[in-house]
């Protein structure tokens, strides 16, 4: 079987490890073809080519763009985009611009709370510097003795009704479909077990992608638990979405590592069935 994974960041975004670190742990893990997918940015997709043309591993470009739809934030996942296309490159600089001016309002929210220097804290964790994001202070927070780890830091701040959250509108699901297939990609939604919306809410999300020319979803992800990959596999199936997978992975000991997550359910339409840099990989033998 083919290791395919379509999700993962690096330290262009939030992640901890360079694009060509990434792309190296994917092929020990064993993965034929990878999609990096930072979020809001896709300044890492030159390095990770270099990387993966060296050691003969296929590489899917690809991001993550952060979307305020139906009062949540949602991510939507653009593969086999062009980094180059301006509609993209200019809206995914206009997000990264917000971001920076919402990691300045967390910051102020800290210090309500008598936690102070977060900004500064977080901007030093941050490689790139216009991608200031969540998992940045929660490292900070951490590295400060504020929580024991990454997953408490998000329970007792930077979530919904804690202190260091700040309400923030990313952009429309219009644009980030639209971006993403101006510059010749997919658009698959990403971990959508992670919202919380109801299911009538969900569905509408659905019908509103789908109308947009959205195409896929993500079954398998290091989102979903176990329990949860048939609903999703159910869902796309009722959308006519075809189905992703990936780990999401951020950093060695964080989650599920690349690669290595179960196949699809067998009657999921895959999201590369068609591609052609896949084609030789696909072949029947
Ligand atoms: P941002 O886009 O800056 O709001 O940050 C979102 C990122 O925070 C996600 O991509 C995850 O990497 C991370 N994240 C969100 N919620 C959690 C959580 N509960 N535990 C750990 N990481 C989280
Ligand atoms: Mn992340
Ligand atoms: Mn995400
Ligand atoms: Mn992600």
């Amino acid at each position: 079987m083919l290791n395919i994974d379509l999700h993962c960041h690096s330290n262009v975004s939030d992640g901890v490890l360079s694009p060509a670190e990434v792309v190296a742990r994917a092929a020990a893990n064993g993965v034929d073809a990878l999609a990096l997918t930072d979020h809001d940015d896709v300044a890492g997709l030159v390095a990770a080519q270099a990387a993966a043309d060296a050691i003969g591993l296929t590489l899917i470009k690809g991001v993550e763009i952060s979307v305020s739809w139906g009062g949540q934030t949602v991510h939507i996942v653009g593969l086999r985009v062009d980094p180059a296309h301006p509609d993209l490159a200019d809206g995914l600089y206009d997000i990264r611009l917000g971001r920076i001016e919402r990691a300045r309002r967390m910051g102020d929210d800290l210090a309500q709370s008598g936690i102070f220097g977060a900004y500064e804290g977080a901007y030093d964790y941050a490689v790139n510097k216009q991608m200031v994001g969540r998992t940045h202070f929660a490292r900070w927070l951490v590295a400060q003795g504020h929580a024991p780890d990454i997953r408490t830091a998000f329970r007792r701040f930077l979530t919904r009704g804690n202190p260091g959250y700040v309400e923030h509108e990313w952009t429309t699901l219009e644009n980030a479909v639209g971006w993403i297939r101006a510059s010749g990609g997919m658009a698959v939604v990403a971990h959508p077990g992670r919202y919380a919306f109801n299911a009538r809410e969900l569905h509408l999300f659905l019908d509103a992608f789908r109308a947009l020319g959205g195409e896929g979803i993500e079954v398998i992800t290091g989102s979903h638990h176990p329990s949860e990959y048939g609903k999703f596999a159910d869902l796309a199936r009722a959308f006519g979405l075809k189905a992703s997978r990936g780990a999401d992975f951020h950093a060695p000991g964080e989650g599920i590592d690349i690669g290595r997550l179960p196949a699809l359910p067998h009657y999921c339409q895959p999201v590369w069935q068609d591609w052609p840099e896949l084609a030789t990989h696909l072949l029947p033998h």
